[in-house]
């Protein structure tokens, strides 16, 4: 029995496009850092230093509201969420919070992905806190924990939807549109590791509701969201009550489990942050970056299909991974054959990507360009190589990232379907078999042996078939 699954999602995303931290000057990419080596007194809270706001992370955040249909407040204000944990320095996290008209960047909101859509409650600016390192385990088994503060003080835009989802495959559809849209901005780069997190809310049958958290990647949310529906359902069909509580996804058991920490109903004492000023976000503003804004998937989608005569869904694979979309235009700039291209594209490369392994793999780990695809699809087009040699080709170039004009001829798999140089490789035959040419007209039999004569000529790489039938064309005329 299934019954009315609700889900809400909690997104993170950090605002990676930053060359700063949100309130200070400290690098925004952290990643490749010694631990505790990107801070300064503003992003640890040392007593008496003040928080200067990145103007660049208020573009940014604005970019998503308008993105997401969002409403944006006149006014917008950061307000102090106090609570006490070692990943966060200052003992509070600078952070919105809809109070009193003064609102955080966005609110009522809506998503639409194919067919559907999801409602967005509200998106905030925040800070994101450090990270802890549970040594030799995780939360509940490690046997210490480290603390790396490089991370304090990023920017991060959380995104918090309604329960509008029915299933973990409408919820991964979804984080699919979302990403391609903050990838189309520019404004996160959602391959790095961390960069995007998802927190699940779920509750059947109207029943309590449970949050989960802690899951790493947008694949194993809808794991854990599975797992979490089965889990619920067999409870309540056993009559056992769901509790309200939070759940941590375990990775590697593919299990939630409860948490030992309680997460919920902390009282916060939120209140203004009184050392940022309130920020107007007038209609001059929010024009300009609607302005400067870069072109959405659905906008592009439609280009492809008016500009490249591409079908909605070839469309739509390829504007799914921006990199995929980019890489496509870049190959159509150099040969323009777009539907050649996008095949070759949406049937071969994108199963060398890794679309369906991890959610890490970027074409730019690839030894393939746009250049390389453009040339084979020319080959192709010219028929100086058939389909088959060069997807072979596609192989061997994945791994040697060598151009397919050099590899023409070195494939003995290559056959040569031009019929051009087929004409040419049969007129040598002819004159060099004068007397076999002529037998040809009472004996059959011979036209096998001028073929095997052309076969030798071409190295074995005539197209059979093919050169049959032009050496029947020329004996015809002869
Ligand atoms: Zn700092």
């Amino acid at each position: 029995m299934t019954g009315i699954v609700r889900i809400g999602v909690e997104i993170h995303c950090q605002l990676t496009g930053l060359n700063s931290k949100l309130f200070c000057k400290c690098r925004g990419d952290y990643r490749n850092d010694l631990p505790n080596r990107n801070v300064c007194p503003i992003c640890t809270g040392q007593p008496g230093t003040m928080p200067l706001l990145n103007n660049k992370a208020i573009d940014y955040s604005c970019m998503i509201a308008l993105a997401l249909g969002c409403t944006i407040p006149s006014e917008m204000g950061f307000y102090r969420k106090n609570y006490f944990y070692p990943d966060l320095p200052k003992n509070y996290q600078i952070t919105q919070y809809d109070s009193g008209g003064i609102g955080s960047v966005g609110s009522n909101g809506k998503l639409e992905f194919g067919k559907e859509y999801a409602r967005i409650r509200r998106i905030q600016l925040e800070e994101d806190p450090g990270r802890l390192i549970y040594e030799g385990g995780d939360m509940d088994t490690s046997f210490y924990t480290l603390v790396d503060y490089n991370r304090a003080g990023t920017a991060l835009v959380e995104i918090v939807t309604e329960p509008d989802f029915k299933d973990a495959a409408t919820v991964r559809a979804f984080l699919n549109k979302l990403t391609s849209i903050l990838e189309h901005l520019g404004v996160c780069n959602t391959k790095l590791e961390g960069s995007v997190r998802c927190d699940a809310n779920i509750s059947i049958d109207n029943g309590k509701r449970v949050e989960i958290k802690n899951v790493g990647s947008f694949r194993e949310v809808e794991k854990a969201l599975n797992f979490e529906i089965i889990r619920q359902e067999s409870l309540s069909s056993r009559n056992i009550e769901i509790k309200s509580e939070t759940r941590h996804w375990d990775n590697e058991r593919k299990v939630t489990k409860q948490s030992r920490a309680k997460e919920e109903e902390q009282d916060y004492k939120y209140f203004l942050e009184p050392d940022i000023p309130i920020v107007l976000l007038d209609k001059s503003y929010l024009n300009s970056i609607q302005q400067t804004m870069p072109e959405l998937p659905d906008k592009r989608r439609t280009r492809f299909v008016e500009e490249y005569h591409l079908s909605d869904h070839v469309s739509q694979v390829l504007i799914n991974n921006k990199e995929m979309a980019d890489f496509f235009e870049s190959a159509v700039r150099i040969y323009s054959s777009p539907k050649e291209i996008a095949n070759w594209l949406v049937s071969d490369l994108m199963s060398y990507i890794g679309v369906s392994k991890t959610d890490e793999t970027s074409l730019t780990d690839l030894k393939i360009g746009p250049r390389h695809i453009a040339e084979l699809a020319k080959l192709v087009d010219e028929n100086s190589i058939s389909r088959h040699t060069a997807k072979s080709m596609l192989n061997r170039i994945l791994r040697t990232g060598e151009m397919p004009s050099q590899l023409v001829g070195q494939f003995d798999s290559s056959k040569i379907i031009d019929e051009k140089i087929l004409t040419k490789a049969i007129e040598d035959t002819f004159d060099s078999e004068r007397a076999a040419v002529i037998d040809a007209s009472s004996n059959p039999s011979v036209i096998n042996f001028l073929l095997g004569k052309v076969l030798k000529l071409t190295k074995g790489r005539a197209d059979p078939q093919i050169a049959l039938s032009l050496i029947m064309d020329k004996l015809n005329k002869n």
